[in-house]
């Protein structure tokens, strides 16, 4: 039998971690064993309590005034030195710029297996974790499972919903590890020109493709976007080479998962949709009615963007009043 027990949660994004709970508390309750999530950070003691109602048995908390903000040596040298002693059998780690990197040099430490960017988590009954990710620009599902311990698979924003808290016991172990000097220093941060709220946080995506024509016609999805209180995004094209966006959404860029995403004058190809398949309900406005974007729509129209722009937010202007 292996010494490796529980199922842990670990994210330097607080909220990610707790989406990440719900599944993680299937999956222990499966396995029956316990779940835990790593808490690093300096003055971060106090989330401990939401995690353990949102699932956790058991919190192992790293605070130390060196940790108050995320730098990979330093917070890899202690979920390491963690993993190292407690043996999970199984580890999912937020997929955000820092956990996919973090994990992948964890399971280099442990000499372990790691899957990155896992939407959906199933364990078979053989203990074995099978992680489902998108691959081949989004034309195919690839599940993966482990052939060594600890599992590390990655978990992306919104994958899961953050469970209901519930009023539950947990038990808090404060840990006092050492921390590896990092062998990398940041030099200079300068806060990049992006809109104040993250797209992938966007519940109503209003995006333009290469059927607008200016950039000040952006105005006009501007507006629908006010009204649906959602953001705009937009394709590579109007991003990488007319340089109207600084991001854009696709297969290279954001992967989304909005309620809404409201595709206007984007033709749909592969690498577009690979970044929306996700939407909940996606509508496309298109002249072309041979465009690719319609097969994957729930709903189409047929027509020019600059007829029905505005008489969309019109019509959903006069339904709110
Ligand atoms: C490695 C790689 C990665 C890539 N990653 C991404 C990615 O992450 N995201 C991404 O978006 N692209 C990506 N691309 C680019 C991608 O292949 C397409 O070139 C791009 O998505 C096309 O953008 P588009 O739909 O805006 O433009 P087009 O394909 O030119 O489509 C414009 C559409 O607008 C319609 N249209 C024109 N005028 C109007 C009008 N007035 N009213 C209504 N409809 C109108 C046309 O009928 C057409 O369907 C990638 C490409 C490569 C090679």
């Amino acid at each position: 039998m292996s010494e490796n027990k529980g199922v842990w949660v670990y994210s330097e994004k607080y909220d990610l971690a707790l989406e990440m709970l719900g599944k993680a508390r299937e999956i222990a309750d499966k396995l029956q064993t316990e779940l835990a999530t790593v808490l690093i950070g300096s003055g971060v003691q106090e989330k401990a309590n939401e995690m353990i109602k949102c699932g956790a048995d058991k919190v192992y908390l790293v605070d130390n005034p060196v940790l108050d903000y995320f730098q990979a040596e330093r917070y890899l040298s202690v979920l390491h030195n963690l993993a190292a002693n407690y043996k999970p059998e199984i580890l999912l780690i937020g997929s955000t710029k820092n956990g996919k990197p973090l994990a992948a040099r964890l399971a280099t430490r442990l000499d372990a297996g790691c899957v990155p960017d896992c939407a959906r988590l199933s364990v078979d009954d053989q203990r074995r974790l099978i992680g489902e990710r998108i691959t081949y620009g989004g034309n195919a599902a690839a599940k993966v499972t482990f052939k060594t311990l600890p599992q590390i698979v990655t978990v992306p924003s919104r994958a899961f919903e953050k469970p209901q808290p519930l009023e539950r016991n947990g038990q808090l172990v404060k840990l006092d590890v050492k921390v590896e000097a990092p062998k990398t220093e940041v030099v200079e941060t300068k806060p990049l020109e992006t809109s104040s709220v993250r797209i992938e946080e966007a519940e109503v995506i209003i995006s333009c493709g290469r059927g607008l024509e200016k950039k000040g016609d952006k105005a006009m999805l501007d507006e629908l976007a006010a009204v649906l209180c959602g953001q705009v995004g937009c394709s590579r094209p109007l991003a990488e080479d007319r340089k109207w966006f600084s991001e854009w959404v696709g297969l290279s860029g954001h992967k989304v998962k909005p309620k809404l995403y409201v595709a206007c004058g984007i033709s749909g190809v592969i690498q577009h949709v690979a970044g929306i398949r996700d939407s909940k309900v996606i509508v496309a406005i298109n002249k072309d009615e041979q465009a690719p974007i319609f097969e994957i729509a729930d709903y189409g129209v047929v027509g020019n963007i600059y007829e029905i722009l505005p008489a969309l937010k019109e019509a959903i202007k006069r339904q709110l009043q």
